[in-house]
């Protein structure tokens, strides 16, 4: 049973990836086709392209929700926001959702994502049964593990240097209408892991399920889990939306065993983290008392503070304030490390006690994943069957002696721990390291057949050399 299994959807949809095709062909045959896409979650800076880019203006929503078979059928820019405001009604949502409801599926599927529930399910790509990419060479194909199987595993992580993606089948899950939660709370990073570990091999806590699982580091004596349980048991709820805030609320003196218990609605739970932006809001006053009352509660969301980011970046307004401050030379005072790693969990204390020893930023966010393929995927190749812990951290330090000192210490040291990092900000790899990491004979091979003439950029230069 689809629904809506209206004629209009299918239309709407078929419209969009017509005027998709017709801004593809207006391309310039020598230009390189790029997305014009209102918002994005990158987090490198890029050039300023000037010629026209694809109109995706067609392809942000729900084509269909089939309760009975648990899958979606959505369009390539369809923000996770949309589509779980589409699943939520049926007591469906996707597999993993996302923190930032800007984020889109094509975007989390190309671009890897990951959240509290990837501990039993894996990245998002890895609910994908199919799904159709305009690809470098301007056919829509249809892409599935026995479809341009090629594609199907070359295109996570490949950010949109295959193809985009149109039309995503994924699966989804059942949930309750609310979730309950505790907060544990260790003072030592060995045993916070290995809790972790339990969990993640349990899927429980102390005789409860546990459904959903991540924490904060605010230092190496004060650190979280955070257990998540669906649950249909009615009573009160907390609202992070408002005056309080989320990653403080999880936050509670030790000595308490049991840890601190909340409840929240499954909305509320699946974009805790956006209010706020994880706590990335503080840089913009909005945590503090007095701002936060005059804050109007619609402009409380990530994409807002993104747009002030963006704002800043343009203008170099901090490194101006700065420099007025400190009447020193031109230079640029901050490095911006805004990034998110894997280690595996047998390392994550190892890497946890090294990071807070060596990059003055906290809090940070834990969030442990386990592939749910068992091949595993060529462009991100951690071990399936093995454990990792995603370890994200979104602030700014000192500059070192040379550009990107402290990412490139960050990129050391994952790689010494047999770990891996995410591509969606910025990155320092010479080329040969970054082929090895990032499967680059998949890559090349699935580059030549599906964007032979190399219309669309490639992943190092866009990864990289952030063209
Ligand atoms: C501060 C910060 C925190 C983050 N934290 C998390 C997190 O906790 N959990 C998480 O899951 N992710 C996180 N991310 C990463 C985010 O999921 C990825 O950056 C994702 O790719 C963003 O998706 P988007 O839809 O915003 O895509 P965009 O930012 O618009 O694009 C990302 C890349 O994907 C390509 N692309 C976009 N749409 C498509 C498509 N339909 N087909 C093919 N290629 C496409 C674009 O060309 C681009 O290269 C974080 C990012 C930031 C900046």
């Amino acid at each position: 049973m689809w629904v809506p299994a209206t004629d209009a959807r299918s239309t709407t949809h078929d419209a969009g990836v017509e005027r998709l095709l017709a801004s593809y062909r207006a391309i310039p045959a020598g230009a390189t086709v790029r997305l014009a896409k209102k918002t994005s979650n990158l987090f490198r800076a890029r050039r300023r392209s000037t010629t026209p880019g694809l109109d995706v203006s067609g392809l942000c929503g729900v084509i269909a929700v089939d309760p009975v078979a648990r899958t979606a059928d959505v369009a390539g820019m369809c923000s996770y926001q949309d589509l779980v405001a589409a699943t939520l009604p049926h007591g469906l949502s996707p597999l993993v959702v996302p923190q930032l409801k800007t984020i889109t599926l094509g975007g989390a599927v190309t671009g890897l994502g990951i959240e509290a529930a990837s501990f039993r399910n894996g990245l998002p790509h890895e609910s994908v049964l199919e799904m159709d990419v305009l690809t470098g060479a301007g056919e829509v194909v249809t892409a599935s593990p026995t479809e341009h199987p090629e594609l199907f595993r070359a295109f996570p992580n490949s950010y949109g240097t295959l193809g985009y993606s149109v039309r995503l089948r994924i699966e989804l899950e059942p949930v309750e209408p609310f979730v309950a939660l505790r907060h544990l709370r260790f003072d030592s990073l060995p045993e916070l892991v290995a809790a972790m570990d339990g969990i993640v091999e349990t899927r429980g806590y102390a005789g409860q399920p546990v459904d959903y699982l991540d924490g904060v580091m605010f230092s190496p004596t004060e650190c979280y889990l955070c257990l998540g349980t669906r649950t249909a048991a009615p009573g009160p709820v907390s609202d992070y939306t408002g005056r309080d805030i989320y990653y403080r609320s999880i936050q509670h003196p030790a000595g308490r065993p049991a840890g601190k218990t909340d409840r929240l609605t499954i909305a509320d739970y699946l974009w805790r983290w956006d209010t706020d932006w994880f706590w990335c809001s503080r840089v913009f006053g909005a945590q503090h008392p007095r701002i936060r009352r005059c804050w109007p509660r619609r402009y409380r969301n990530s994409r807002v503070y993104r747009k002030l980011v963006d704002v800043d970046q343009r203008y170099d307004i901090g490194d101006r304030i700065e420099r007025r401050r400190l009447t020193r030379p031109p230079a640029p005072l901050r490095e911006r490390v805004v990034q998110d790693i894997e280690v595996p969990i047998d390392r994550t204390a190892e890497f946890l006690t090294w990071f807070a020893g060596t990059v003055p930023i906290e809090p940070v966010w834990l969030c442990p994943l386990r592939l749910r393929d068992a091949d595993g995927w060529p462009l991100y190749p951690i071990r399936p069957g093995r454990s990792y812990v995603n370890v994200g951290f979104w602030s700014s330090v000192p500059a070192g002696p040379a550009p990107g000192h402290t990412n490139r210490l960050i990129e050391a040291k994952v790689a010494e721990l047999g770990g891996h990092k995410s591509l969606y900000s910025e990155a320092f790899y010479p080329r040969e390291e970054f082929d090895e990491l990032y499967g680059g004979p998949a890559y090349r091979a699935a580059k030549a057949a599906y964007d032979p003439d190399s219309r669309l950029l490639d992943l190092y230069a866009k990864a990289v050399q952030r063209q």
